[in-house]
C-alpha cells in the first residue's frame, strides 16, 4: 500500500496513486478510476506519438481532453426508416449490411468500398472512398448505424462516405444516432478519435468536484458539473446542451470576474506616492494652451487628479475616440506628478509616436522647466536619446543628444523628471529614482506582463514599497461587456466629446476599379496644399503587426505602392514612404518632413495607425480596407480631420461580398468608435480586438463575452462571493480554479 493515500467517501474507500484512483467497493468489487490530472497517455491507445499530437491542441492531461469542447454539433438524433430517405437530406439510418466489397477503380487508383444497408423498410447503397480498413472492420450481417448526406446517381439514392458505427446492445451510440459533437481537429486527431477517447474518459473518471458555489448553482438552476461535462460532449437534447454551455460560460466568466476583482482589491491595499492636487499648476498650463479644454477633458483631468491624491495606486483607463485630446490630459497629470517632486514615465507603442510625444510634450511643458528625456531602442542597440532640458538652472530650450548610459544614470538619480519612450522603458537596466506615475499610450500594444514589470521598478530599496499610479490610454473603444470583465479591475474615464469645430470626416467605400476617381480627388486636395495618407493592405495577423515585426512582404507592398504613386500616378507631387523596417532616424526624418509639409503623400503601413498627429492631412486612402477590423479603420481615419479642415476617408476594396461591403458601410453610419467596436465584437468576436487573442481565453468564454446580461449578472455574483469570502477560503475548489485561471490568462 506504499504510495497510496486512502480516503473514505460514503460507502466506498478510495485509494489514490499518481495516475489512478482505485475505489474499493464493499465486497470484492474493485473499480479502477482514471485520475483527472493523469497524463493523456493513461488512456487506452494513446502513446507518445498521439501525446505529441494532442500537445499541439493544448491537451496534456485527461482534464484538458475533457475540456476540449466541441466546436459545433450535427443533429443525427432521429433514426429514419430507409424508405423515407430523400435527396440532400442529412440523415441517420440503422440496419444490417447485406453486401459489402472493396475494389480499386480502374481509372484512378481510388479504393472504393460499396455496401448495401437494409432495414425493415428498404435498402440503400453506401459508398466510401479510400478507407481500406473498412473491409476488415465491417462484414456482411453486421448491424450498423450510418449518418451522412443522401446523394443521387444513375442507380438511385445512396450515401456517400457517411459516418458509421457498429451497434452493440450494451452500448449507447457515439458517432451516429444522436447529436454528434464535432471538435476542433488537427491532422491525425479526428473528431471520431476524440469522441472515442472522451467517451472512455467520461466513463472512467471519478466524480468531478463542483467549483460554482452551491447557492449560486441552485439559484441559477445550473446543470451540475458531472452532468454538464457529459452533456457538452454527448448532449441528450439541444435544451440540455444549451444548459451545459450556459454553465461553462458562467463558470469561465465567473473566474475572470473573481480574478479581476481580487486583483482590484489587492491593488487597493497597496501604497502609492501621494501627489497633492495642485490647482495652480493645472490652471497655469491650461491658460497657456492654444485652445480651451473640452468639458470631457476637464472631467477626466479631475478624476485623475483625485486618484493621484489617494494613498493607493490609481489603475485608470482613459478611453477617448481618436482626436479627442488624450495627450493633454496625460500631460496635466504628469505635470502635477513632477511638480510634487516625483518622476513620471510616458510609454508609446512605436518609436514614431514616442518621438512625437517627446516633441509635443516638450513644447507644452517648456515654461515649466522640466527635464524631459526620450529613450528608445531596438534590442540593445541605441537609436536615439535626447534630453529636453539640461538642468533646472541652466535652461536649454534646444534638445541635446546624450548617451544612453547618461540617461539611465540621470533617471536613477532623479535628474530626469519625465522619461518618454517605447518598450525601451521597461528594460531591466532602466531604474527610476522615485517613479510615481506611469502613462501608457494605446495600451493594447503592451503586454500585461510588461506593464507588471514597469510597476515593479519603483520598489527600490526603500522600506515602504510604493507602487506608481497607472494610467493607460486607448482610442480602441472597449465594448461594455469587456470593460466589465477583462478590464474590470480598471477605473474608466471617458473622453466622450471631440474638441469643438471638428468636421465629420466624409467616408466612402470605393471599389478598386474606381480608384482613378480617388486619385483625381487627391490631386485636387494637394493643389489646395493639403496632405494625404495612403495605407497599404495588411499582410500579417493583427497582433504581429507591431513596428518591430513588420514583415518583408509588407515592406514590399509599401515599396511597390510608393513606386507606382511617385512615378506613374503623381510624378509631380512629393511622395514619401514609411514602414516599420526603416531605421529609426530615417522614420523620424520622414515624419518630421511630412509634418513640416515637405511631402504631399505618405505611403505607409499600419505604423501610422495609432496616435500620429498631422493636422494638415485631409485625405486617408486605405487599400484593401476589408482586411482590417472596423476599430482599426476608425483609427486610420482618425489620422485626418484633426484640424478644422474638411477631411475625407476612402476605403478601397476588391471584395464583391455583400457582407464585407455592408461591414465597411458601418464606417459611414457609425457615430463613434464605440459603435464600431460593438459591431466588430458582434461580427468578428472579442478576439478581433487588439491584444485580446494572446490572452489565451477559451472560445466558449469569448462567445459568452458578447452577452451583456450574463456578464452583468456574473459580475454581481462575483462581488457578492468576494464579500462573503474575500480570499475564497470558503470555496477552496473555486479558489484553485481562479489561481489556475490566473496562470493561463494574464490579467494585470
Ligand atoms: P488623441 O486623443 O487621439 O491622442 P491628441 O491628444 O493627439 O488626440 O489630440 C489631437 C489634437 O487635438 C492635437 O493636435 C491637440 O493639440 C488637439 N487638441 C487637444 N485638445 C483640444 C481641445 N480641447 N480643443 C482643440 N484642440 C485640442
Ligand atoms: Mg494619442
Amino acid at each position: 500500500m506504499k504510495g497510496l493515500s486512502p480516503w473514505l467517501n460514503g460507502q466506498s474507500i478510495w485509494l489514490r496513486t499518481k495516475r489512478l484512483q482505485v475505489r474499493l467497493l464493499s465486497g470484492t468489487q474493485i473499480k479502477i478510476m482514471l485520475q483527472i490530472d493523469a497524463s493523456i497517455e493513461a488512456l487506452p491507445k494513446v502513446g507518445p506519438v498521439f501525446a505529441k499530437r494532442f500537445k499541439q491542441l493544448g491537451i496534456e492531461t485527461v482534464k484538458d481532453l475533457l475540456w476540449h469542447f466541441p466546436q459545433r454539433y450535427e443533429d443525427f438524433s432521429v433514426i429514419l426508416p430507409i424508405a423515407k430517405a430523400k435527396l440532400n437530406q442529412k440523415a441517420c439510418f440503422c440496419g444490417k449490411i447485406t453486401a459489402i466489397e472493396t475494389n480499386r477503380t480502374w481509372k484512378k487508383k481510388i479504393l472504393l468500398t460499396e455496401a448495401v444497408l437494409q432495414d425493415k423498410t428498404s435498402a440503400i447503397k453506401i459508398v466510401w472512398y479510400n478507407q481500406p480498413y473498412l473491409s476488415r472492420s465491417l462484414k456482411e450481417n453486421d448491424e450498423i448505424c450510418v449518418a451522412g448526406k443522401v446523394a443521387f446517381d444513375k442507380n438511385g439514392l445512396y450515401l456517400a462516405s457517411p459516418t458509421y458505427e457498429k451497434i452493440f446492445a450494451s452500448e449507447n451510440l457515439t458517432h451516429t444516432g444522436r447529436i454528434i459533437p464535432i471538435y476542433p481537429e488537427i491532422r491525425g486527431v479526428s473528431s471520431r478519435y476524440l469522441r472515442f477517447l472522451i467517451k472512455i474518459a467520461l466513463q472512467e473518471i471519478p466524480p468531478l468536484q463542483e467549483a460554482i458555489p452551491q447557492n449560486i448553482s441552485k439559484k441559477e438552476n445550473f446543470l451540475e458539473i458531472n452532468q454538464a461535462i457529459r452533456q457538452i460532449h454527448f448532449p441528450d437534447s439541444f435544451e440540455k446542451l444549451s444548459r451545459a454551455k450556459e454553465r461553462f460560460s458562467f463558470e469561465n466568466i465567473f473566474l475572470i470576474e473573481l480574478a479581476v476583482l481580487k486583483q482590484k482589491l489587492k491593488v487597493q491595499k497597496q501604497k502609492a506616492p501621494n501627489i497633492p492636487l495642485n490647482v495652480e499648476v493645472i490652471k497655469e498650463l491650461v491658460a497657456k494652451l492654444p485652445f480651451n479644454l473640452t468639458d470631457s477633458q476637464r472631467k477626466c483631468v479631475w478624476q485623475i487628479a483625485k486618484d493621484l491624491e489617494k494613498p493607493r495606486p490609481m489603475s485608470r483607463l482613459l478611453e477617448g475616440d481618436v482626436g479627442s485630446g488624450k495627450t493633454v490630459v496625460a500631460v496635466l497629470a504628469m505635470l502635477c506628478c513632477v511638480k510634487a517632486g516625483f518622476q513620471a514615465a510616458f510609454m508609446a507603442p512605436t518609436e514614431i509616436l514616442a518621438q512625437q510625444h517627446f516633441n509635443e510634450v516638450s513644447k507644452l511643458l517648456q515654461p515649466f522647466k522640466i527635464k524631459i528625456a526620450l529613450l528608445t531602442g531596438k534590442k540593445d542597440k541605441i537609436i536615439s536619446q535626447k534630453l529636453g532640458y539640461k538642468t533646472a538652472k541652466g535652461f536649454a530650450p534646444e534638445t541635446m543628444e546624450i548617451s544612453r548610459a547618461k540617461i539611465l544614470e540621470k533617471t536613477l538619480n532623479k535628474e530626469i523628471d519625465l522619461l518618454i519612450g517605447t518598450h525601451a522603458l521597461i528594460q531591466d537596466k532602466v531604474k527610476f529614482g522615485n517613479l510615481a506615475l506611469v502613462v501608457v499610450d494605446e495600451q493594447h500594444r503592451f503586454g500585461v506582463k510588461q506593464r507588471a514589470h514597469l510597476i515593479q521598478k519603483s520598489k527600490g530599496a526603500k522600506q515602504v514599497v510604493l507602487i506608481p499610479h497607472f494610467l493607460s490610454m486607448t482610442a480602441t473603444p472597449i465594448p461594455r461587456t469587456l470593460a466589465l470583465t477583462l478590464y474590470g479591475d480598471l477605473d474608466l474615464s471617458l473622453l466622450d466629446e471631440l474638441p469643438k469645430g471638428r468636421k465629420k470626416i466624409i467616408t466612402q467605400v470605393v471599389p478598386s476599379n474606381q480608384r482613378q476617381s480617388t486619385y483625381d480627388f487627391i490631386a485636387k486636395e494637394i493643389k489646395n496644399e493639403h496632405q494625404v495618407f495612403v495605407i497599404c493592405p495588411r499582410i500579417e495577423k493583427p497582433e504581429e503587426q507591431t513596428e518591430n515585426k513588420g514583415s518583408w512582404d509588407e515592406v514590399k507592398a509599401v515599396e511597390e505602392e510608393y513606386e507606382k504613386l511617385s512615378k506613374k500616378i503623381f510624378p509631380k507631387f512629393r511622395v514619401k514612404m514609411l514602414h516599420g523596417k526603416m531605421k529609426s532616424n530615417e522614420k523620424e526624418k520622414i515624419m518630421k518632413d511630412f509634418k513640416n509639409q515637405k511631402a504631399d503623400i505618405l505611403v505607409a503601413t499600419s505604423v501610422v495607425e495609432v496616435g500620429l498627429d498631422i493636422p494638415n492631412a485631409t485625405v486617408m486612402m486605405i487599400e484593401g480596407s476589408d482586411r482590417f477590423g472596423l476599430a482599426q479603420l476608425h483609427q486610420f481615419r482618425g489620422r485626418v480631420g484633426r484640424a478644422k479642415k474638411q477631411s475625407y476617408c476612402f476605403l478601397l476594396t476588391d471584395s464583391k461580398s455583400l457582407k464585407t461591403r455592408s461591414r465597411l458601410k458601418a464606417m459611414l453610419s457609425a457615430k463613434n468608435g464605440f459603435e464600431l467596436a460593438q459591431k466588430d465584437l458582434e461580427i468578428r468576436g472579442p478576439g478581433c480586438l487588439a491584444g485580446i487573442k494572446q490572452w489565451g481565453i477559451p472560445d466558449i468564454t469569448m462567445d459568452a463575452l458578447k452577452n451583456l446580461k450574463l456578464v452583468e449578472k456574473t459580475r454581481e455574483l462575483a462581488k457578492q462571493t468576494l464579500i462573503e469570502s474575500p480570499c475564497l477560503a470558503k470555496y477552496p475548489f473555486l479558489q484553485k480554479g481562479v489561481e489556475k485561471f490566473e496562470k493561463i490568462v494574464h490579467l494585470e
